[in-house]
């Protein structure tokens, strides 16, 4: 039997803890408060932001939402983020990537307060991730250590095979991974683009996270008996639907899910997650910044 990990029901379990801990926030007059920065009007981005807001008005936390015009001098958003780094309202700050390419990505991440940086790619947080004292994870790789405790998986000692080396996902997982506390303590192998036989490392496998962003790049053939399953990706394919696409993940559902133990659907596996996890930062950040404890999930 394969257990279909489900992410949407995992997300609202966490949703619904923190809903309380915005609560106790809120009474003691510090409503939580995000405040996102768009520049440019990149459809899928516009959609995440939107997404973003979404979430925050269901939990009641506020959510403030920053444009910048796309060709407006990369000044503007330095100046916008640092408005909301000094201002003692705001809780949470994060810019949506892809920033346009005169903006200078990694500038962009350093200027964000590293107290208000839920995302978790400040240098400096990313720094304390990797010394095993993480003080915002970041929400995809998180997302997923929860998606491991809802099944009951402890990675201690599983052979975890890590699909891509990205900033956002595939480094952050494997750090999460080998950290000696709970829900790290695995041996973790990182493959990335220029892996040599992808397949025998996926076969040797206890886990696979995939995140590469290639569409079904992983099918049955590469997976062992029991294995558990973690697609993050999410692709757009030409198919003859009504918006001319659908979104699959980086695996072939299919066959690995006759291989595997347990599996996440796309969509429906990690994605509510790292929406999830993002609150979830935002409502320790706040904790963090008033100094009111809270139960965070
Ligand atoms: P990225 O493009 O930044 O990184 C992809 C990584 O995959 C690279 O490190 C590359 O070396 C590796 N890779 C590429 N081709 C490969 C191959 N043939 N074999 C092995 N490794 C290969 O992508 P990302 O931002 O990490 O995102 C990965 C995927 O996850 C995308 O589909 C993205 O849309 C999705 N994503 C989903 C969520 C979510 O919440 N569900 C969050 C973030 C990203």
């Amino acid at each position: 039997m394969t257990t279909v990990i489900d992410g949407k029901a995992v997300a609202a379990d966490i949703r619904e803890q923190l809903t309380n801990s915005v609560e106790t926030l809120s009474g003691e007059g510090e409503t939580p408060t995000l405040a996102t920065v768009l520049m440019g009007n990149d459809p899928a981005s516009e959609t995440y932001v939107s997404m973003k807001h979404r979430d925050c008005e269901e939990l009641g936390i506020e959510a403030r939402d920053v444009r910048i015009d796309g060709d407006a001098p990369a000044d503007e958003l330095f100046e916008a983020v640092e408005n909301l780094n000094a201002d003692p309202a705001v809780n949470g700050v994060l810019v949506q990537m892809p920033v346009p390419d005169h903006v200078d990505k990694q500038a962009v991440l350093q200027s964000i307060d590293p107290e208000k940086d839920v995302d978790g790619f400040h240098p400096e947080n990313v720094g304390r991730l990797v010394a095993g004292d993480a003080r915002y994870k970041p929400c995809t790789p998180h997302g997923i250590q929860k998606l491991f405790e809802s099944i009951d998986l402890d990675p201690a000692g599983k052979d975890v095979v890590v699909v891509g080396r990205s900033d956002i996902v595939g480094k952050p997982m494997a750090n999460l991974l080998i950290q000696k506390e709970d829900g790290g303590n695995a041996t973790v192998t990182v493959c990335h683009s220029r892996t040599e036989d992808l397949a025998a490392k996926t076969q040797a496998a206890d886990v696979v996270v995939a995140a590469a962003g290639v569409p079904e790049l992983i099918d049955g053939s590469m997976l062992s008996e029991g294995v558990v399953v973690i697609d993050v990706g999410v692709n757009r394919v030409d198919a003859d639907t009504e918006k001319g696409y659908e979104l699959v993940g980086d695996v072939e559902y299919e066959s690995a899910a006759e291989k595997a133990s347990a599996i996440t659907p796309v969509p429906g596996g990690v994605g509510p997650m790292t929406r999830a996890m993002l609150l979830y930062n935002t409502v320790k950040a706040t904790s963090r910044q008033e100094g009111i404890p809270v139960d965070l999930p």
